[in-house]
């Protein structure tokens, strides 16, 4: 049997699925005649291993992993829980009810604290589980364990559960729900695990179906014949050759050359994006680093946070996107209003106009952390901020130096970093104009703007007389243009860049770009699909950025196109009628262009 979802990148895995448990029914509330002092003895017992089990896998897992299950483990030893739950069994509760109520008390009233303590809620609902499960003798919920290989099969995955994988056991994944952009696709990419989320039919794989699971093609073979077999595991050991060919920059294979950039959330990942062959950082996504935060950050926190980023690219580029909130990237300092339909409100540029000084204060952070890793002044100099205007006379220590004259020079040593600004969820011209000025205005060089809804692709000429970039965001531009929210898996078939009119609009940035002579980025999902990749190349894109899992099979895939061919798929994909239809006729003919 094949069973079809949507494949997350092109890898290929073969083996045993296990299935991730369901979550365990709520306990029933009936009277309970069992001894207090005898059920909290057995409770006892299971909230210390629920914590000693937590802190262990805390302590393989290590960094920040680490410290989320230590706050778990914690939480599973907090006395007043535990007085909370012998309270409850004093009135008759059975043991599963007690623990039960005692931790959804806990939790609402996280709940009401919004924030940071709401958030934990979620964790505190899986020690309730992980305690639930230890009492009935169950496994607990959560990533199953395994003493050899398997591909997990899930409804979805939580971060939580993504956080632990055990990346030598865990060979792919396939999930019930999510669509291209879902959390777990995002994580299967950046962890190089073949993947197809929005599988319909998988919640009936029994666990040990042995499986050949094909991200390229979407499918899930449940009965893989000898030949399945044997191709799909040489597909595994040619791409096992492409991750270990020697790094190169991007390239057609005319010499046409297209910047292989990387998106990052944290400047922790910048060392492994490096080594895998980024020329720099396309996306930049700031918002990830004040998800917990309940105020703006400081002006100073962002300093020395870009600072970090900055150093670890000097010599290249890197794109920093100011924050983007909203919808799936909540930050209640930004919009704590709830919103009927998140995705189309308050979000991302929206919101920034809104609250204008935390633009400004993230725009002077930029441009005060750009000055001083590019040498403007000894690292060690304190940062003198009050306002924007600041950088026009900036103090470093006892150095007095012309920000603005030095900012005004177009030449780029190498031993300087080149930080470009861009805006998320701008919609045309008026929203352009006013985060280009702002840019310029508090010190930044080059100011650019995210495509990612429709409108802007529509304006993109006037769009370019003032913004010195577009970078398009593929993930909501798909979710935009086709109104398929990027989150549920119900409509993951609609939530495909492939798309011809996705493409088209692709095709009208690229188009005004190249009039305008500017660069167009892509930095969405997109640019991660090899084949795709090409596809945007020859649609006039300029630049590629992704998560950098991915960089070595596009690398590859581009070096086996010239740029007419690149173009000649760009023809074809928009003309095609389908997403389907066009994925399926680039493949067909770019593998003639490879035998030809
Ligand atoms: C996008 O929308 O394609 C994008 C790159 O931004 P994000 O995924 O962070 O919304
Ligand atoms: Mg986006």
């Amino acid at each position: 049997m094949l069973l079809q979802g949507v494949g997350v990148g092109r890898g290929s895995a073969v083996g045993p699925t296990l299935r991730m448990p369901e979550p365990l029914a709520e306990p029933t509330d009936e009277p309970s005649d069992a001894s207090p002092s005898a059920e909290f003895a057995r409770i006892h017992e299971a909230l210390a291993h629920v914590a000693a089990d937590l802190e262990a896998r805390g302590a393989a897992a290590g960094g920040e992993a680490q410290d989320v299950l230590n706050a778990q483990a914690l939480m599973a030893q907090d006395p007043t829980i535990a007085d909370d739950i012998q309270v409850r069994l004093g009135d008759r509760k059975s043991a599963d009810r007690a623990v039960y109520e005692a931790f959804a008390g806990f939790r609402d009233l996280l709940l009401q604290m919004g924030g940071y303590m709401a958030e934990r809620a979620t964790d505190l609902d899986d020690v309730s589980q992980r305690i639930i499960a230890r009492l009935r003798g169950v496994q607990a919920p959560g990533v199953p364990e395994s003493e050899t290989p398997f591909i997990l099969v899930a409804h979805d995955l939580a971060p939580a559960d993504t956080a632990l994988l055990d990346l030598t056991k865990v060979i792919g994944l396939i999930t019930r729900e999510g669509g291209p952009t879902s959390h777990t696709a995002i994580l299967a990419r950046s962890k190089s695990i073949p993947a197809i989320v929005g599988v319909g039919g998988a919640e009936e794989l029994a666990d040990g179906t042995f499986v050949v699971l094909d991200a390229g093609s979407g499918t899930v073979n449940t009965q893989p014949t000898d030949d399945d077999l044997a191709e799909a595991r040489a597909a595994i050991a040619a791409r096992a050759a492409v991750a270990a060919a020697p790094l190169s920059a991007g390239a057609l294979a005319d010499g046409t050359l297209v910047p292989l950039l990387a998106n990052l959330g944290s400047a922790d990942g910048a060392e492994e994006a490096v080594a895998l062959g980024a020329e720099g950082v396309g996306l930049f996504r700031t918002e990830f680093l004040f998800l917990d935060a309940t105020e703006a950050p400081s002006v100073e926190t962002q300093v020395a946070e870009y600072e970090r980023m900055l150093r670890a690219f000097v010599g290249k580029k890197v794109v920093v996107r100011v924050l983007d909130a909203g919808a799936d990237k909540p930050l209640s300092f930004l919009n704590d209003e709830k919103e009927e339909n998140p995705a189309l409100g308050l979000r991302g540029i929206r919101a920034l106009r809104a609250s204008e000084q935390i633009l400004r204060d993230q725009l002077t952070a930029l441009a005060i952390a750009e000055a001083r890793v590019n040498g403007f002044a000894p690292d060690t100099a304190p940062v003198q901020v009050q306002a924007a205007s600041d950088l026009g006379s900036l103090e470093f220590g006892d150095e007095k130096v012309d920000a603005a004259e030095a900012l005004a020079s177009s030449e780029q040593p190498a031993n300087t970093v080149e930080v470009w600004v861009m805006a998320p969820m701008v919609a045309d011209y008026d929203d352009t104009e006013y985060f280009v000025s702002l840019a310029r205005e508090l010190g930044v060089r080059v100011a650019g703007v995210m495509a990612e809804v429709p409108s802007l692709a529509v304006v993109a000429d006037q769009v370019f007389d003032i913004a010195d970039f577009v970078s398009i965001g593929t993930n909501d531009l798909t979710q935009y243009t086709l109104a398929a929210d990027r989150l549920l898996g119900s409509v993951a078939n609609l939530q495909d860049p492939w798309h011809p009119a996705v493409l088209r609009l692709v095709g009208m940035i690229g188009r005004a770009g190249r009039d305008a002579s500017k660069p167009v980025g892509v930095c969405g999902e997109a640019a991660a699909d090899p084949l795709l990749a090409v596809v945007l190349v020859g649609l006039g894109v300029t630049t590629l950025s992704m998560t950098p899992a991915a960089l070595a099979d596009v690398r590859a895939e581009l070096s086996r196109h010239t740029l007419a061919e690149a173009q000649e798929l760009a023809r074809v994909a928009v003309t095609a009628t389908s997403a389907a239809a066009a994925r399926q006729a680039v493949t067909r003919l770019s593998a003639a262009n490879a035998v030809g």
